[in-house]
C-alpha cells in the first residue's frame, strides 16, 4: 500500500495550527493539519462556561478577519472564539483533518523527512510543526493526597459554581484563570480563599485605552524573553465587561487572601508569608504601566483624558499585614480546592532530539535543534505575545518563511547540473 506524502505536517488545529496553515498556504507549500478533536477544541471545551477573552475583540484576533457581530471593544465568549477559528480556516480552505491523533514522529533513515504515525495510518512529511500549544496537560502539584476528604480539580476542569460541594472553596493560583474563577465563586455566594503568588496586574484600561493597546504602543507585547520575566503571571480579566484585577477590592468584598501555598501536613496547608510582598509587587507593576502611559501621552502630545482616580488604591487588605500561615481545611470548612496552577507540555511523540532531558522543547524562535521539526505557540517563543492569539500569527509566519527558505536551498540545483540552457533563455541577457 502506498504511503501518503506531504511537504509539511502540522500537528494541532488550535489557533497556532490555523495560523500555520494560512502562512504555508500563502507560500504555496503543500501541507496537512491533523487535529485529534475539533478546530480550536480548547476554546470550546477546555475552559469554564462563562469565560470570555482577556483582550478586546479588536485585539485578540488574527489580522485577516474581525470578529463577526461583535463590538471591537467586546470581550468575546469562548465558544465564539472557537467559531471564529473555524470560520477563519474556511476562509482559505485550510487542509485540516479532524479526529486524527499524531502518536509518533520518527526521522526517515537515509532520506529527507519524517515518518508520522497517526490514529489513521502513516504519513511521510518533509517537515513537522508541533502546533500543540503551551497549555496541554493541566498540572496539579502533588501536595494533597487523594485520600484527604476534599474535592480537588484543576482550573481546566472547572465549569461553574454549581460543580462545587457545600462549604468554602480554596483557589490556588491567582493568574488570570485563578482570579476569575475565585471572583465568580465569590459572586455566587461561596466563601472563597485565594492563594496569591507573584503576579503582574496591568490596569484594564487607562485614560481611555485598554491595556492591550498600552502594552502594544509601549512595545511590551514584542518584548523578548529576559531572565525571570517569563515566569511572572499576568492577572487580567475581560469578565463582566472587563475590569482591573484588584486584590484590594476582592478582599474588601469578602475573599480571604493568603500567600503562596507551600505544603500540606496533618490536614493543614502551610502558606508562605509573602502575601504583602506579592500584592505590593502587583501594585508596582500596575502603577508602572500608568507611569509609562503618562510619559507616552506627554511625549507624543496626545489629548487623552486625565484619570487621577486610577492612582487611588484601596488600603492593603488586613490579611496582608497579618497573613494566615497555616490553614486547617476542616476547621476552615474548605470542601473543594481549585488548582489554577498552569499547564505542562507533552512532546513524547516527537523525535528525542527535539526536547531536553526535562521534555522541554529545544529550539530557537520555534526552530528545533532537530532539523525539520518546528514548535509553535510556546510561551515567549519569540516574544511576550507568542502564546496568545495576536502573537502566534506572527510566529507562524516566521516559521513558514523559514520552511520556504529551506525548501529553496533543497530545490537548488547548480547550473552545471541543470539542463543545458537554450539560446532562448540566454537571449534577454545578451540583449541587455
Ligand atoms: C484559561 C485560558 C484562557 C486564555 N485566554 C486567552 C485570551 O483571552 N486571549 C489570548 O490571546 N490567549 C488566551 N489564552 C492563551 C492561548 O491563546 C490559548 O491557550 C490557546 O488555546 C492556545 O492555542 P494553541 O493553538 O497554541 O493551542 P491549543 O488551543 O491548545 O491547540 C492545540 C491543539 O492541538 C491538538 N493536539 C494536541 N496533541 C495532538 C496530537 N498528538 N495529535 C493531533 N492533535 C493534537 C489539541 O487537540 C488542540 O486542539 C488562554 C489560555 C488559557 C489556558
Amino acid at each position: 500500500m502506498s504511503i501518503e506524502k506531504t511537504e509539511v505536517l502540522v500537528v494541532g488545529a488550535g489557533q497556532a495550527g490555523v495560523a500555520m496553515s494560512e502562512h504555508l498556504s500563502q507560500h504555496g507549500i503543500a501541507h496537512i493539519v491533523l487535529e485529534r478533536d475539533r478546530i480550536a477544541e480548547r476554546w470550546r471545551t477546555g475552559r469554564w462556561d462563562s469565560m470570555v477573552t482577556n483582550g478586546p475583540a479588536w485585539h485578540d484576533r488574527f489580522p485577516g478577519l474581525a470578529f463577526p457581530g461583535e463590538s471591537p471593544d467586546a470581550f468575546v465568549p469562548k465558544d465564539k472564539v472557537a467559531d471564529y477559528f473555524v470560520a477563519y480556516a474556511q476562509q482559505f480552505n485550510a487542509p485540516i483533518r479532524c479526529g486524527v491523533e499524531v502518536t509518533h514522529v520518527q526521522r526517515l533513515q537515509g532520506r529527507h523527512g519524517f515518518r508520522v504515525e497517526t490514529s489513521q495510518g502513516v504519513i511521510e512529511a518533509g517537515q513537522v510543526v508541533a502546533a500543540t500549544g503551551a497549555f496541554q496537560i493541566p498540572v496539579i502539584p502533588p501536595l494533597i493526597p487523594d485520600t484527604v476528604d476534599v474535592m480537588q480539580m484543576h482550573s481546566a476542569a472547572y465549569r461553574n459554581p454549581g460543580q462545587m460541594p457545600e462549604g468554602a472553596v480554596m483557589v490556588i493560583g491567582a493568574g488570570s484563570s485563578g482570579v476569575q474563577i475565585a471572583d465568580e465563586l465569590l459572586r455566587a455566594g461561596k466563601r472563597v480563599y485565594l492563594s496569591v503568588g507573584p503576579h503582574d496586574r496591568p490596569p484594564r484600561s487607562y485614560r481611555g485605552r485598554d491595556f492591550c493597546w498600552w502594552l502594544g504602543v509601549l512595545n511590551q507585547w514584542d518584548a523578548e524573553a529576559s531572565p525571570g520575566a517569563e515566569h511572572t503571571t499576568i492577572a487580567v480579566s475581560g469578565a463582566y465587561g472587563g475590569a482591573t484585577v484588584d486584590f484590594h477590592r476582592l478582599a474588601a468584598a469578602g475573599m480571604t487572601l493568603v500567600g503562596r501555598t507551600e505544603r500540606f501536613e496533618n490536614g493543614a496547608l502551610t502558606l508562605a508569608p509573602d502575601l504583602r510582598r506579592n500584592i505590593e509587587h502587583g501594585n508596582s507593576n500596575y502603577l508602572s504601566v500608568l507611569d509609562e502611559a503618562d510619559a507616552y501621552i506627554a511625549r507624543n502630545g496626545l489629548d487623552f483624558p486625565p484619570e487621577p482616580a486610577a492612582r487611588e488604591l484601596l488600603a492593603l487588605p488586613a490579611r496582608a499585614a497579618d497573613p494566615l500561615l497555616s490553614l486547617d481545611l476542616k476547621a476552615a470548612g474548605i470542601t473543594a480546592i481549585v488548582w489554577a496552577t498552569g499547564y505542562a507540555a507533552d512532546y513524547r511523540w516527537l523525535p528525542s532530539g527535539a526536547v531536553d532531558d526535562n521534555g522541554k522543547p529545544r529550539h530557537q524562535r520555534g526552530i528545533s535543534t532537530e532539523p525539520g521539526v518546528y514548535f509553535l505557540g510556546l510561551p515567549w517563543q519569540t516574544r511576550r505575545g507568542s502564546s496568545f492569539i495576536w502573537g502566534v500569527w506572527y510566529d507562524a509566519k516566521y516559521i513558514a518563511d523559514h520552511i520556504a527558505k529551506q525548501q529553496t536551498y533543497l530545490n537548488y540545483v547548480p547550473a552545471q547540473q541543470a539542463c543545458p540552457s537554450t539560446p532562448d533563455t540566454l537571449q534577454p541577457l545578451e540583449k541587455a
